[in-house]
């Protein structure tokens, strides 16, 4: 399976890494609701068809990348930048130095 890195083109998967599923929404950090905390943690989705999925590309230059995969073909429609999403968001605020 080859994955289309926005940045260095067409790489085979096993230069990539799976992050986990795109569509996840973690719950406030000062959520008391422990349904949800159990849900975010430990329930996943298998669905067949289009998926939303987030890769590193940790052989190579270590981006973030959101990918549509199709779980029964594993055809992958997009592959675009993970940059500007919650995930990355939160990953910058813990930059030692950066801005709150
Ligand atoms: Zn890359």
């Amino acid at each position: 399976m080859l994955l289309t890195c926005p940045y260095c083109g067409p790489r085979d998967v096993s230069e990539f890494t799976y992050q986990g599923d795109g569509n996840r929404q973690r719950p406030a950090p000062e959520a008391q609701d422990l349904q949800a905390w159990n849900e975010y943690v430990y329930d996943r989705h298998n669905p067949a068809g289009d998926h939303n999925e987030v890769w590193q590309h940790s052989g190579g230059c270590r981006s973030h990348i959101r990918v549509t995969r199709n779980t029964m073909t594993h055809s992958v429609s997009s592959a675009v930048p993970a940059r500007g999403d919650v995930h990355h968001r939160a990953t910058e605020r813990r930059k030692p130095g950066a801005k709150a």
